[in-house]
């Protein structure tokens, strides 16, 4: 092809998630298929290509490159140039020139179909080899170590490639061309069974099969995995499943579970085509499902909700432990309770040692920690409840540029943090509760790896409002020139505007459980009218006094007893709450409020759940903040429902929605034997009215179009779907969390979205 001259020549410019995804090796292909010489190279987080060949052939490269890409790669833009003819001849990957400036790490990637057959395949070189991969799929943000990806700098690094992965690695035409993660039994790393006191060692197939028969007996088995331990466990034995929730201290909290394929899923519960896709989509969440009636599920995996989390085997070594024990098995994170997930291989060992009867492990390190992802379905959308392996560390986008490099270090729960350089927000994978050192030591190690891999150096922390959170302490202990501090609910609503691309001003709506207000209350269902630059509570919930403050979020008849103050005591509406609650107890707590001791006010809505579950009599104890919605939401489930009284005023010249009159209905509705799930729904229904009817009360005496919902009780399917809908019925235009998840994940790219502005109106 070198003899004829080239007719034309073409230079294009490729962004979007196009590094560590194959898809140098993509374009090579193509261009051979197509007698195109020239180059691919990486420059600076883009791809460049520089074409030679006949324009019909460079215009059938254009297209195919949109349509043919690899599975993960993202194209955001291509922009073509013409360029000068030199006749190169063939066509090569040119190393890169590594420009210190922002490049994507590209996310972990569940094994590809391909690389599922060849393991499968007893002629294959790689069956059942663990840790087979290819350009397509494998590991990479938890192996790499720095940029550039290659090898040399990942955990693969110890792995030195045989001579035929090698050869592979090396062939244009071969589909493991380039990846960085080849490997096989001869040359790859090596999985091994042990007992808790490293006794009865196993290495290979035997290992896998020992595993999965120590799971058929009911053990709890340490999995070491791709971005930390698992713990496992057959999902079908209940008493196995009683035994990890003793010994992780984990009461009530669902587990998730782990199934080969799709088929699986569909054995155990109900899969959309819509939650299919998510299901096997390349990061491999979990998703929460429907359990069919009847599957052979134990009892003691969710108990009281009507979801179960589900994912497939995302690893080839899951697929091999999967297809041994031949059952869903459950697959949590291997810490205890709230501590962070283990990813060493002697950390497991000791932190996990307390909790298992036997390990599984590898030994391909772990360079960063990262939970699996969790999403659900509501409709049209994605809701996702937590972001991090598959999706960290892809950057979103701000809409307005930082001049400074800035952290953003995110809030008390559920964190996550965000590092900003330029219009580029990279979120850490979830972290979890900042409560205890070792979330705080995590929180650190993470913030270190960010900073080094994607070097960016802050100048700039922005906090939460809340003087005594530990990630304020944390923000200050960084010891950077600046500190910004950004109120919790205006974070929600700026994430989702954000995300969004809309900086003007829109009607929020954030709904959580806790937020520190800017008046030192605990805010939680506020209507703010608001941009990056600002916010202005128009709207609220009638403040409540919470006995106890936080316990309240896990006692819900101590919030009862708050709204019952409201109420007038001795409502009889309300009596259902303190079923089983010692008088004195209950007598001291009203004295506590009575008093205003440790009484903080709340405009919550995660804890107006609370007391509608307690009026209802169907939880007054919790075991985790939010268990009580999640169990009226299941109550409730899509059943037609009217409204109940939620009347709204206007107090202090700001709209206040007062849930006396709707608490009061719910809790004489029951006494009187209405079905609670009736009256559940009728509960979410009143919610939604109620916040339809201000939300466009404000709309309309702002002028403004359009509204953004934030916050974790937008995790609420019903909630959410029903209040987009009926906005949308009023010609509003609805923002919802979509890149990242409603609920606290978001708040550090909230966060700082608005130092960004702020900082660029400097
Ligand atoms: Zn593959
Ligand atoms: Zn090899
Ligand atoms: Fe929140």
């Amino acid at each position: 092809m070198a003899s004829a001259p080239p007719a034309a020549a073409r230079h294009l410019k490729v962004t979007g998630v196009v590094q560590g995804v194959g898809f140098r090796p993509f374009v090579h292909r193509l261009a051979g298929r197509l007698n195109l010489t020239g180059w691919v190279r990486n420059v600076a987080g883009t791809v460049e290509i520089h074409l030679e060949g006949s324009p019909p052939q460079l215009d059938a490269f254009e297209r195919s490159l949109r349509g043919e890409a690899p599975p993960v790669a993202r194209i955001d833009t291509v922009e073509t140039t013409k360029a000068e003819a030199n006749g190169a001849s063939g066509f090569a990957i040119i190393e890169s020139e590594d420009a210190d400036t922002l490049r994507p790490v590209p996310p972990d990637i569940g094994t590809c179909a391909q690389c599922e057959r060849e393991l499968l395949d007893h002629a294959d070189r790689r069956y059942r080899h663990p840790f087979i991969t290819c350009t397509d799929c494998g590991p990479r943000y938890t192996i790499i170590d720095r940029l550039p990806y290659d090898r040399e700098r990942t955990s693969m690094k110890t792995f030195a490639t045989c001579p035929r992965c090698a050869k592979e690695y090396g062939d244009p035409n071969d589909r493991r061309f380039h990846a960085e993660t080849v490997a096989c039994p001869d040359c790859g790393p090596r999985v091994w069974f042990e007992g808790v006191n490293g006794e009865g060692r196993a290495e290979g197939d035997p290992a896998i099969l020992l595993a999965a028969t120590a799971l058929h007996m009911g053990a709890v088995v340490g999995v070491r995995g791709l971005g930390g331990f698992h713990l496992a466990v057959d999902a079908t034995n209940d008493a196995a499943i009683r035994q990890l929730r003793k010994r992780k201290n984990r009461d009530a909290k669902p587990f998730a579970m782990m199934v080969r394929t799709l088929d699986a899923a569909r054995a155990v519960a109900h899969v959309s085509e819509h939650e299919a896709a998510a299901l096997q989509s390349s990061a491999r969440p979990i998703v929460l499902l429907t359990p069919r009636a009847g599957a052979h599920l134990a009892a003691a995996l969710a108990p009281g909700l009507d979801r179960v989390g589900v994912m497939l085997a995302y690893t080839p070594l899951h697929h091999l432990l999967l297809k041994a024990a031949d059952r869903p098995l459950v697959m949590t994170s291997g810490n205890l309770s709230e501590e962070p997930i283990a990813i060493g291989l002697d950390e497991g060992r000791t932190r996990l040692r307390p909790l298992v009867d036997a390990f599984l492990l590898h030994d391909r390190e772990i360079l960063s920690r990262c939970d699996d992802s969790v999403v659900r379905v509501a409709g049209a959308h994605d809701i996702l409840l937590r972001r991090a392996r598959g999706y960290a560390p892809v950057p979103l986008p701000l809409p307005v540029a930082s001049v400074q490099p800035l952290v953003a270090v995110g809030p008390h729960l559920k964190n996550t943090f965000t590092l900003v350089r330029g219009n580029r927000a990279f979120v850490s994978p979830h972290i979890g509760d900042l409560e205890g050192l070792e979330a705080l030591e995590h929180w650190r190690q993470a913030y270190d790896r960010y900073r080094d891999l994607f070097r960016v150096e802050p100048t700039v922390a922005v906090r939460d409002l809340h003087p005594g959170y530990l990630s304020t302490r944390l923000a200050e202990e960084l010891g950077l020139a600046r500190i910004i501090a950004v109120q919790h609910h205006h974070a929600h609503i700026a994430a989702v505007a954000a995300e969004h691309g809309v900086t003007t001003p829109v009607v929020g709506l954030a709904f959580d459980g806790t937020g520190y207000g800017d008046d030192g209350n605990v805010w939680g269902s506020e209507f703010l009218v608001c941009d990056l630059a600002g916010y202005r509570r128009v709207g609220q919930m009638r403040y409540v006094p919470l006995p106890g403050g936080d316990l309240a979020a896990r006692e819900p008849w101590r919030v009862a007893v708050g709204y019952e103050s409201l109420a007038g005591w001795h409502s009889e509406a309300f009596s259902l709450a303190y079923y089983g609650v010692p008088l004195s107890l209950r007598s001291g707590v009203q004295t506590q409020v009575a008093r205003g001791v440790n009484a903080p006010l709340a405009s919550s809505m995660g804890r107006l759940f609370d007391a509608a579950a307690a009026v209802l009599g169907v939880r007054r104890h919790a075991s985790f903040e939010g268990q009580a919605a999640m169990e009226l939401e299941a109550l409730a489930g899509d059943q037609h429902a009217t409204p109940l009284p939620f009347p709204v005023s206007e107090v202090d010249g700001r709209l206040q929605l007062d849930p006396v009159p709707l608490l009061t209905a719910l809790g004489e509705g029951r006494r009187h034997g209405v079905d609670v799930s009736t009256l559940a729904a009728r509960f979410h229904e009143s919610v939604v009215e109620a916040s339809v009817d201000v939300a466009r009360l404000v709309a309309g005496s702002y002028g403004l179009d359009t509204v953004a919902l934030g916050g974790g009780s937008f995790q609420n399917a019903r909630l959410l779907t029903r209040i987009a809908r009926r906005l949308a019925e009023g010609r509003l235009h609805v923002l919802v969390a979509q890149s990242l998840g409603p609920n606290d994940g978001a708040i550090s790219y909230g966060q700082a979205a608005v130092a960004a502005w702020q900082l660029s109106r400097e």
